[in-house]
């Protein structure tokens, strides 16, 4: 078990297109398995390599629903629709939130540790959290995209991505 130190904006990693994994080997199941408790120790719903440092794209997600942890190496997505608009936070900017609109509905293509290519649906919170972390995987900050910044008062338990 490892705890990673969260990289902080302003830095190079958070801002650069990240890398396609190639390796779908142990070191990449354990790099998966320490983003996910960085995740749950930051208290987060998300987290994406380049948070951790790291310049390729992996990431994770757990809203805390059914589904628990997903893993999304290399993901696209492939369809989207709707829209909806609510707070958002991010790990790499503590004490900061704003609202963002983002598309309701997404269909992602990705591939889990072992490199196999699954497709997942997702919606609502679901679908923001998962939007947010592929943003970070392209260098695309929650900031780019806030309609208006939130006090801290205002939002009581909002989790950070
Ligand atoms: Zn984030």
């Amino acid at each position: 078990m490892a705890i990673l130190t969260i990289v902080k904006h302003p830095a190079e990693i958070l801002e650069k297109e990240c890398k396609q994994v190639t390796q779908f080997d142990k070191n990449l199941k354990q790099l998966l398995k320490d983003m996910y408790e960085t995740m749950v120790a930051a208290d987060g719903v998300g987290l994406a390599a380049p948070q951790i440092g790291v310049d390729q794209q992996i990431a994770v997600v757990d809203i805390g629903d059914e589904r628990g942890r997903i893993n999304l190496i290399n993901p696209i997505i492939i369809e989207k629709s709707g829209e909806q608009t609510d707070i958002e936070g991010c790990l790499s900017f503590p004490r900061l939130y704003g609202t963002v609109s983002r598309p309701y509905y997404v269909k992602v293509q990705a591939q889990n540790m072992k490199g196999k290519t699954f497709i997942i649906e997702a919606e609502d919170y679901l679908a923001r959290a998962i939007q947010h972390e592929i943003d970070h995987l392209h260098g695309v900050l929650f900031t780019s995209k806030v309609l208006k910044y939130i006090d801290e008062e205002e939002l009581e338990g909002y989790e950070e991505q």
